[in-house]
């Protein structure tokens, strides 16, 4: 693990990378990268790299499992080994488990399970590098692969951190910043603001909780125009392309 560096913040107010604190990383989509999924993405932002894969809706198995008036969202979050600076153990963790299920909570409010009765939309992320703000990667990919797929939904998923380092707020943390920083407040929202997921570890007063959320409100839908515009390179930017429900 690297130093704790002495500055997170200059004194022109930029961070160690170069940005300022409200800036988020640089974000690159590729849509449709895995043949035999129904949907993919891989997803590189900042020194982030995921890919995800959808697969479905397809039957439910075990039957006793199935919902009859809805789809299941099943969604696994795993982090290669190689992913990081230690090798980390493969198989499901504590984290990885959190992570899938708040995750597959995230998308619960916009994708229209009601259609697919009995049946199970699966969504696979990949974390293959990571340098902190995995999870709201692999989200971000996550929402491309499952319109990629054609799974109707009321609209995309956008997600980001945003957190505290030298007692100001920032931005898209990267990996120092994360390891370092006094709090890390992943957030993820649908198109219209509202929130899907909210997680916090550390300290933020009142105040600061309250700025935090407009910051990451900026940078979501910073992220959504990203997402909209690699969907619209990829399938157009007609009318015949439309997410949202009659
Ligand atoms: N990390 C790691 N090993 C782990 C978990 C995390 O090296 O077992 C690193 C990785 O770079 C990750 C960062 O720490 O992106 C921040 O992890 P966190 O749990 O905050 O999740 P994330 O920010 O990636 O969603």
């Amino acid at each position: 693990m690297s130093d704790k560096p002495d500055k997170f913040i200059d004194d022109n107010g930029l961070r160690l990378d170069g940005r300022r604190v409200d800036e988020i990383r640089p974000m690159k989509i590729d849509i449709g990268v895995l043949s035999r999924a129904d949907g993919s993405c891989y997803l590189e932002w900042g020194k982030n790299k995921v890919l995800a894969a959808v697969y479905g809706p397809r039957t439910l198995h075990p039957r006793r499992k199935q919902i009859p008036d809805a789809a299941l969202i099943r969604y696994r979050y795993n982090m290669a080994s190689f992913s990081v600076e230690d090798r980390i153990r493969p198989g499901p963790s504590r984290r990885s488990v959190e992570i899938s299920k708040v995750s597959a909570e995230a998308f619960e409010p916009v994708v229209l399970t009601k259609f697919y009765p009995n049946t199970v939309i699966d969504i696979f992320t990949e974390i293959i590098q990571a340098d902190a703000g995995t999870r709201t990667a692999a989200i971000n990919a996550a929402s491309i692969a499952l319109a990629d797929a054609g799974i109707p939904m009321k609209g995309l998923v956008s997600a980001c951190a945003v957190g505290k380092v030298d007692g100001q707020l920032v931005l898209d943390l990267n990996k120092d910043e994360d390891n370092f920083g006094a709090a890390d407040l992943p957030v993820a929202m649908t198109q219209d603001g509202e929130i899907t997921l909210i997680q916090m570890d550390g300290n933020l007063t009142q105040e600061e909780f309250k700025e935090a959320i407009e910051m990451v409100r900026a940078g979501c839908m910073e992220i959504l125009e990203i997402q909209k515009k690699a969907l619209y390179t990829k399938f157009g930017d007609d009318s015949s392309f439309d997410l949202t429900e009659e």
